[in-house]
């Protein structure tokens, strides 16, 4: 008998993390599985930040860190919020969190009360959606089109707002779509929300400097959103740190007091060690970092190129992240070596057992006529699965 509570069977399992154990799993079993589901840079975490860890174990840090973060370390986070986003804080609105993943839990936690909407632009990054409903939020989904580069318009957020909307939550650069709004497209739904003041943005910031187009621009950048919005960032993404699992916000210090609390009674805060090196990761110049985006830059040419080669493939030109989003609904009713694909899920899977090629399915996402690939992978990978994707496929 299922003895568990409602909360955690109603909770989805985190797709990309799954399809990751799964090709784990295959690999394991032999299987030369190609793994592009799993979005992390494939590159090891600079020596200098290596050594800045190592310096720490060595100099004791080992014991419990402020809940909200070491003091010199929020000083640090407040400085790139300065250098790179133009954005003031102040010491008490910086909390420093497991991951950005927790940074978005403690704010579905402490924003929002049972039947709160929060509207998801889609498509939107695998966890958003339960992260809002293990806080007995509403997830609200907009669909958006390739057509538009996966954005959405003001049009589309104002037909999306109801009485109950407490919350948007979106990333730029987007997992999974790449795309990178400009400053003109969130003055335009910033305008839309000068008519709700009681609704709250979450900027997600986590690929900022993954970005080959430039022009990031931080919705709290905005002095009329700036009261309003929570501005998420991490290390995981630009520096190769997923697993030291270090994220913060920059908030309204009420909401920053209030994960602090939260955190206080869950965590009682991120790893001393990885918290040390992210000071040494945030304060070096992001020019020590654009050898990996360039050639993050260069594979999204390569993947986009080769995969223009195959039928049935319409992507749009992802601007930042390293992921494209492609639509393979063309697909949809037809069977390829005796396997009937129906929805973006037996599609992925397809290419999982055909092409021995991990992507995610785009349902996770909240677009099931999309997969996600990433290409955090090397060249030869990509060139690799990309040639057995097409040979399943003809
Ligand atoms: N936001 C987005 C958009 C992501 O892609 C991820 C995935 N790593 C996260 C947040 C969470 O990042 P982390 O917990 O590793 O900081
Ligand atoms: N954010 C990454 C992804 O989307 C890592 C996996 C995860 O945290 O879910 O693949």
């Amino acid at each position: 008998m299922n003895q568990l509570s409602d909360r955690i069977n109603n909770l989805a399992t985190s797709a990309t993390l799954a399809m990751a154990a799964k090709a784990r799993e295959l690999r394991a079993e032999g299987k030369d599985i190609i793994g592009l589901s799993l979005g992390e840079p494939d590159f090891n975490t600079p020596e200098f930040i290596k050594n800045a860890a190592i310096e720490a174990i060595n100099q004791n840090y080992n014991s419990y860190t402020p809940v909200d973060g070491y003091v010199d370390l929020k000083q640090a986070i407040i400085t790139k919020f300065k250098r790179d986003n133009n954005l003031n804080y102040t010491l008490p609105q910086i909390v420093v969190s497991t991951g950005a993943k927790q940074a978005l839990a403690n704010i579905a936690a402490v924003m929002l009360n049972a039947g709160d909407e929060v509207i998801l632009p889609c498509p939107y990054w695998v966890s958003y959606s339960d992260i809002v409903k293990l806080s007995d939020g509403v997830p609200v989904e907009v669909q958006t089109s390739i057509d538009n580069d996966f954005k959405m318009t003001a049009e589309q957020l104002e037909a999306a707002i109801t009485p109950k909307t407490k919350m948007i939550w979106y990333s730029s650069p987007c997992n999974p779509s790449g795309s990178v709004y400009s400053k003109e497209e969130l003055r335009a739904l910033a305008d839309v929300l000068q008519k709700h003041p009681n609704i709250y943005v979450v900027s997600d910031e986590i690929y900022e400097h993954i970005n080959f187009v430039g022009g990031h621009f931080s919705m709290a950048e905005f002095d009329d959103m700036y009261d309003r919005t929570i501005t998420v960032n991490g290390v995981s993404k630009a520096f190769a740190m997923t697993g030291w699992r270090i994220g913060f916000i920059g908030a309204p210090d009420w909401i920053a007091r209030a994960c602090n609390k939260m955190q206080g009674q869950i965590t009682s805060g991120a790893n001393c060690i990885a918290q040390r090196a992210t000071i040494t990761a945030l304060e070096a110049d992001p020019s020590s970092i654009k050898y990996m985006v360039d050639e993050f830059k260069e594979r999204r040419q390569l993947i986009l190129s080769l995969l223009s080669e195959i039928e049935g493939f319409k992507t749009n030109e992802p601007e930042g992240a390293f992921y494209v989003f492609p639509n393979i609904s063309a697909y949809f009713g037809k069977t390829i070596k005796g396997k009937t694909i129906n929805n973006a899920s037996d599609f992925s899977l397809f290419l999982l057992e055909e092409a021995l090629v991990a992507t995610v399915t785009g349902e996770a996402f909240g677009n099931p006529d999309c997969i996600r690939i990433s290409y955090a992978a090397s060249q030869d990978e990509i060139k690799e699965a990309i040639k057995r994707i097409k040979a399943a496929l003809s």
